[in-house]
């Protein structure tokens, strides 16, 4: 191995480290793309997800100072893990929001605005994870604001519809 390549090496060992790159950020907040749904391959995906976020900050109360260290990532899986849970569509957990890309009745979602994105930034703004706030099952004022917008599949364009009840929590249980 020449000295270069071996310089080349520690780098990127270095750089592993540290973690990889994020595929884009939005208001200082890292986002890293790992699912091949067609809306996160679209150009618009980073100001889908920052108004989607912002919409969901006023809904609980807080602002983008509340997620300054928190990582979101859009998973291609079925599920993510949380905790000891396995069979989770979203998690937020030690500052790092993951939220499935797919849903088991509706299939791969058409729009970041149809995860769990927007329930993961209530936890990450007010905790609760024994959804104890009312306002798990509200959330009506997001979805009236995120209503109408644009939504793709592999072969084009359909509406972005919001289902509250992917967003919504029964209240008292984990
Ligand atoms: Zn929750």
């Amino acid at each position: 191995m020449s000295a270069s390549r071996a310089l080349a090496s520690i780098f990127l060992l270095g750089a592993a480290a540290c973690g990889p790159p994020p595929d884009f950020t939005v208001r200082g907040m890292d986002v890293y793309v790992e699912t091949d749904a067609s809306f996160a391959g679209r150009a618009d995906l980073p100001a889908r997800l920052e108004s989607t976020v912002d919409a969901a900050l006023r809904y609980w109360g807080g602002d983008w100072r509340d997620l300054q260290d928190v990582t979101v990532t859009l998973a291609g899986a079925q599920y993510v893990p949380c905790g000891g849970n396995a069979s989770s569509l979203g998690c937020y957990e030690n500052g790092e929001i993951r939220v499935s890309t797919r849903d088991p009745g509706i299939g791969t979602f058409h729009c970041v605005e149809q995860t769990v994105l927007v329930h993961e930034v209530g936890h990450a703004v007010i905790g609760d994870p024994l959804h104890t706030d009312p306002r798990w099952m509200g959330l009506d004022p997001v979805a009236d604001e995120l209503a109408g917008r644009r939504g793709y599949t592999e072969s084009g364009e359909v509406e972005c519809t919001i289902w509250l009840s992917v967003w919504r929590h029964p209240i008292g249980s984990r």
